[in-house]
């Protein structure tokens, strides 16, 4: 059983393309357990049809530690993918961190780790700036962690915070598999993620193309290899989920200093000084 944690600045992509790459994985043949650790709950949606799922925490607050069973938070989504949404606190309340402790906790109680599941996926807000957001690299839960970029500076920041995140955890044993860039057309973008990539000591796993067809996907509640598999874009969330598959790379990130970061956007042309 792999299990692999997506992180990346918030509004990236992770959740588009943690489902389409699951979706593109489940295709291959593979069992998948899907969980959400996003307060907003969208992990999941274009998996389950625009479900809205009961999410781990509200289960929790409305039936309490014993009423809760696997049948109520875990949902069979596209290709048998089990989906799970850990949810969290009420706006402005509460820890939102804590929420995926919990969850993740009560899951392996509940036994949702099963032993013919090929992959657990977990898609992780943003910046690990809390405990709960490092949890499942911290304590090991994740072996290996892909990172969504583009070439926009502030996701290229957020993904070398996240790298500074897992060298400081490394004991815990997750290792980074590689960046994603989810395209968002800026000039020199592959070059520079790779580039990027290749001064963490790690590589470029996938290019993903930003396509529209991705929005009109989502607005019918599906990831694009259910809404049309034969698209340009869904071959590229194939190619991705191949490219996953085979990874056998995985590294403890050398995250940069700010001023080679920067240094870095000017020689490939993202910004001029
Ligand atoms: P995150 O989970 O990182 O916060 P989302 O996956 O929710 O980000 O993505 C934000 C929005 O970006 C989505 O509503 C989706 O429509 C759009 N998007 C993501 N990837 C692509 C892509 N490759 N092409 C076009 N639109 C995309
Ligand atoms: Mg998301």
């Amino acid at each position: 059983m792999r299990q692999i944690a997506i992180y990346g600045k918030g509004g990236i992509g992770k959740s588009t393309t943690t489902q389409n790459l699951t979706a593109a994985l489940s295709t291959m043949g593979n069992k998948i357990l899907l969980v959400g650790c996003d307060p907003k709950a969208d992990s999941t949606r274009m998996l389950l049809g625009g479900l809205n799922q009961k999410t781990v925490l509200d289960t929790l607050r409305s039936e309490g530690d014993e009423g809760v069973d696997l049948e109520i938070v875990l949902q069979p989504g596209f290709g048998n993918i089990k989906c799970v949404e850990s949810g969290g606190p009420e706006p402005g309340v509460g820890c939102a961190g804590r929420g995926i402790i919990t969850s993740i906790g009560l899951l392996e109680n509940l036994g949702a780790y099963t032993e013919d599941l090929d992959y657990v996926f977990y898609d992780v807000l943003g910046d690990v700036v809390c405990g709960g957001f490092a949890m499942p690299i911290r304590e090991g839960k994740a072996k290996e962690i892909y990172i969504v970029a583009s070439g926009e500076l502030m996701a290229i920041y957020a993904a070398n915070n996240i790298c500074k995140g897992l060298a400081k955890f490394a004991k815990g044993g997750a290792r980074l598999g590689g960046i994603i860039c989810n395209s968002r057309k800026v000039d020199g973008e592959r070059e520079l993620l790779e580039a990027f990539a290749k001064k963490l000591g790690s590589q470029l796993i996938h290019f993903v193309p930003r396509d529209n067809i991705v929005q009109r996907a989502e607005i019918n509640r599906k990831t694009v290899i259910d809404f049309d598999p034969e698209s340009n874009q869904a071959k590229e969330y194939l190619t991705l989920a191949e490219n996953v598959q085979k990874n056998t790379k995985l590294v403890v990130p050398t995250p940069l200093p700010m001023e080679e970061l920067e240094a870095m956007m000017v020689e490939f042309g993202i910004v001029e000084l």
